[in-house]
């Protein structure tokens, strides 16, 4: 019989990337004793030990670091502060009462803290899950298979690739093809515009002659021992064409790593997937919280760490006065297409979020947010610019006039 290794800690941190290592650190600042951070890959620090290009730390660093650069400094920190983390090391299951198993290399732990802190952040959907026809041959990848790929294990791409998506995360796939040295021919995108910032577009037509082939779709991937051609429909004529390529890079249509929230019985939200939280990464699992892209899929790693700091220093102050800290039951606010989803996703009416972020699925300008309880409208605020893919921060005051007692919270677009 395989023998089980106990640890006992205060709050257990489930991933090591940006927003669980600065939820850690925060953690720890505000004098939570035994903080645990356990990372399945073999090192510690997320998304961004894969992204070699710069643009990491903006806005929570003040300085722009490479995203490997950028990891160390956030794993330095967070074990300057005293956070143990624990690396090559994977959760696999999580109970409503908080206790976890994790399994390495020396065997099976069951983890027991008073709080857990689910920071697993979010993958690409795959190939197989988008619906694409044709073949099942080699070179097809998510921008996350991709990096691992070229920067990780440095193994040959191809020689001419087609990008899937036009959002930022598209334009790093790019960069990281180029750093393969294999030539993107497009990317590509069945909206009318790149979802992206114009710079970055810009930049890829003018610098490296990468145009963004807007209402178009990929419609089928031909090629047997290797991708030999795309075909790619126009949305509006309907007419197709074939383009040859040998790799195929599907980016964006994030999912949040949710599977241990929804085996605890947490509540996922039907708009981002991920756990159904308020602001502080409460969810209705009184000792289960989350945190990162987890939550919001999927934001850059500056947001991720700034809303995570916020996060742990909620579940702090709830360790300190005693779980549950809340006695008023939160109301959810739900979206109508075509907005997409909004976090945080639950709030206590007597302090709603400062700022609440939004995505829709389609393009709009000057367009009205509408509020509604059981039909009957209670707020309303003007938006700006609305893109697909990137999200919109609304001042969270038009949710202060919601009942408690009135169910759900519906939003809108007027
Ligand atoms: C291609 C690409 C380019 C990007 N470029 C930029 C950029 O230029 N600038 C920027 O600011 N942001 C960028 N981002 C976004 C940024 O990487 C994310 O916002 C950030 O990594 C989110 O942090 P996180 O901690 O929520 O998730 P992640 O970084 O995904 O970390 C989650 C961690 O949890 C671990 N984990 C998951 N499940 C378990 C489990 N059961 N047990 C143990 N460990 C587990 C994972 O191994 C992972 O390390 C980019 C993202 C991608 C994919």
């Amino acid at each position: 019989m395989t023998r089980e290794n106990r640890i006992d800690c205060d709050v257990l941190v489930v991933g090591g990337g940006p927003a669980g290592l600065s939820a850690a650190r925060e953690l720890r600042a505000r004098g939570v004793a035994r903080v645990l951070v356990v990372e399945r890959e073999t090192q510690a620090g997320g998304v961004p030990r894969h992204c070699h290009h710069t643009g990491f730390g903006l806005r929570d660093l003040h300085r722009a670091f490479t995203g490997p650069r950028y990891a160390d400094e956030l794993v330095g920190r967070a074990i300057d502060s005293g956070v143990q983390i624990l690396t090559g090391t994977t959760i696999t299951s999580l109970e409503k009462d908080g206790e976890a198993r994790a399994t390495n290399a020396s065997g099976l732990h069951v983890v027991n803290s008073r709080a857990v802190l689910l920071a697993s952040g979010a993958r690409e959907r795959p190939r197989s899950a988008r619906l694409v026809a044709g073949d099942r041959p080699p070179g097809v990848f998510t921008t996350g298979q991709l990096q691992q790929w070229v920067y990780v294990h440095a193994l040959p791409v191809g020689s001419c690739a087609l990008v899937v998506g036009a959002e930022h995360v598209s334009f790093s796939a790019m960069l990281t093809l180029r750093h393969a040295h294999v030539k993107t021919l497009a990317l590509v995108t069945d909206l009318e515009a790149q979802q992206s910032v114009a710079p970055f577009a810009l930049a890829a037509r003018r610098f490296f002659g990468v145009p963004v082939w807007t209402r178009t779709r990929l419609v089928a991937i031909n090629g047997r021992e290797r991708v030999r051609e795309v075909v790619l429909e126009d949305v509006t004529t309907g007419i197709r064409r074939v383009e040859p390529v040998d790799v195929v890079v599907f980016t964006g249509d994030w999912i949040p790593e949710n599977e241990l929230a929804r085996r605890a019985g947490v509540d996922i939200d039907p708009g981002t997937l991920g756990p159904a939280s308020d602001i502080g990464g409460r969810t209705n699992v009184v000792s289960i919280y989350a945190t990162g892209n987890l939550l919001h899929p999927v934001e850059t790693a500056d947001v991720a760490t700034l809303r995570s700091r916020e996060v742990a220093r909620v579940l702090a102050n709830d360790l300190e006065v005693g779980l549950p800290s809340s006695t008023v039951k939160p109301i959810t606010v739900e979206v109508e297409p075509p907005l997409s989803w909004v976090w945080p996703n639950r709030f206590d009416p007597s302090s709603p979020a400062r700022r609440v972020a939004l995505r829709t699925k389609t393009f709009s300008q000057s367009r009205l947010l509408v509020a509604r309880q059981e039909g009957r409208e209670f707020s309303r605020v003007r938006l700006g610019r609305v893109v697909p893919n990137r999200s919109l921060g609304v001042d969270g005051a038009f949710l202060a006039a919601a009942q408690p007692d009135r169910g759900p919270v519906w939003l809108s677009l007027g």
